[in-house]
């Protein structure tokens, strides 16, 4: 048995109003390479109070971004390291404000302003070549994990697939709940489950392990404090227990797996660009033979915050695009392995998978 060792945040800044500490914390590494900053910042901040509390300094380069409808591709990352690189050579660090997307901008190009070539070359597992320059993350919705992950999820012409390795783990993340309270119902709804389902899946497989279980049984007592408890619902109590139980879910996964949810949503998001959040909660709702516990609890929370979702989705689906869909998961062998086991390759088949994809 391969034990996993991985690298975790450096340092980590937690609690209302820790936001305004960023221009302190970040002023020592002001020292390296060209002396300054890119703030890589979700497009929703734009005009907004906290556009306006930055802190940067006049030589950072401030990017918003519009992180709808897409999710970061592996051509967005390259042309822009070629603009800042020839605009002002190499940065200090790069600072993201956002959701997972922007967490995902910031990490890979941080990454991909110290490795030549395009960043197709590099998605999978340790394939970057030299550390990156310096990043930190300030998440702005809470649910994927992304703030705690080593892997920078990239979609690129030939496959979704994340650049991974320990140099793509933030070095500094700072949580401040307050930045989560304007997130709209849904997406807090959608961000939220897949922090639920990281901690169901990690739990329900073959890799689960004492640490794995630590992390995502903390996780699921907070995410039923904010979504299913008397108390639950969008409030300041609440965001503050959400953005724990993000980073504590996204542990949880890294020491054990994820499992069939995330398998098929992979498939649903590399072929028809369903958000990962999104397509997870319409997965999950259909896997009841699979994790009878976990689907029960998600459809009391979907009751009562009165969130609707897609049915019947397939009925517009041509055998084509399942069959797409379906090898795309069927890819993801550490996966079904993790959730079906040693003989997982005689249950997810094809033909399962394809079967799986006609529920929804
Ligand atoms: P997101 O970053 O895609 O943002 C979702 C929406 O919320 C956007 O419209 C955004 O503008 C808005 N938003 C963000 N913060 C807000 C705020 N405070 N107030 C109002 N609106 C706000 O959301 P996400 O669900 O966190 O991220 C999804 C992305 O994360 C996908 O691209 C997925 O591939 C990636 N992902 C990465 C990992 C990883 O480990 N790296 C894990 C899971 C998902
Ligand atoms: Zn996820």
């Amino acid at each position: 048995m391969n034990h996993k060792n991985f690298k975790n945040i450096d340092k980590v800044t937690y609690g209302r109003g820790s936001f305004s500490q960023l221009a302190a914390t970040v002023e020592p590494i002001r020292a390296e390479n060209k002396n300054y900053f890119v703030y890589i910042v979700d497009n929703y901040f734009k005009g907004k109070t906290l556009s306006n509390n930055l802190q940067n300094k006049s030589e950072d380069l401030v990017y918003f971004i519009d992180v709808d409808p897409n999710e970061p591709t592996t051509e967005q990352i390259d042309s822009l390291r070629d603009e800042i690189l020839s605009k002002k050579g190499l940065p200090s660090g790069v600072i993201g404000i956002g959701g997972g997307s922007i967490m995902d901008i910031a990490k890979a190009l941080s990454l991909m302003l110290t490795n030549e070539g395009s960043s197709t070359l590099y998605q999978g597992l340790n394939l970057i070549k030299k550390p990156g320059v310096y990043h930190l993350g300030v998440p702005t919705i809470s649910g994927t994990g992304a703030e705690v992950s080593m892997t920078a999820v990239l979609t690129g012409p030939e496959k979704k697939l994340g650049l991974k390795c320990d140099w793509t783990v933030f070095n500094q993340v700072i949580l401040d709940p307050e930045l989560i309270a304007s997130v709209p119902t849904d997406w807090w709804f959608y961000t939220g489950m897949d922090t639920y389902i990281h901690c169901i899946e990690s739990h329900n497989g073959i890799r689960n392990n004492a640490f794995s279980l630590a992390y995502g049984d903390k996780a699921l007592d907070l995410c039923r404090d904010v979504y299913l408890n008397e108390n639950s619902g969008q409030n300041s109590a609440n965001d503050d227990k959400l953005m724990v139980a993000s980073l504590m879910g996204g542990l949880s996964l890294t020491y054990s797996e994820v499992g069939v949810c995330h398998a098929l949503s992979y498939g649903l998001s590399k072929i028809l660009g369903t958000r990962h959040c999104y397509a997870n909660c319409i997965i999950f709702q259909h896997l009841e033979d699979v994790y009878k516990e976990g689907v029960d609890e998600f459809k009391q929370m979907i009751r009562k915050h009165k969130i609707e979702l897609p049915q019947n989705l397939h009925k517009e689906w041509s055998d084509d695009t399942i069959t797409k869909m379906a090898n795309v998961s069927y890819n993801l062998p550490f996966m079904w392995n993790h959730a079906f086991g040693d003989n997982y390759k005689e249950i997810a088949t094809i033909d399962y998978i394809k079967d799986l994809f006609r529920r929804l």
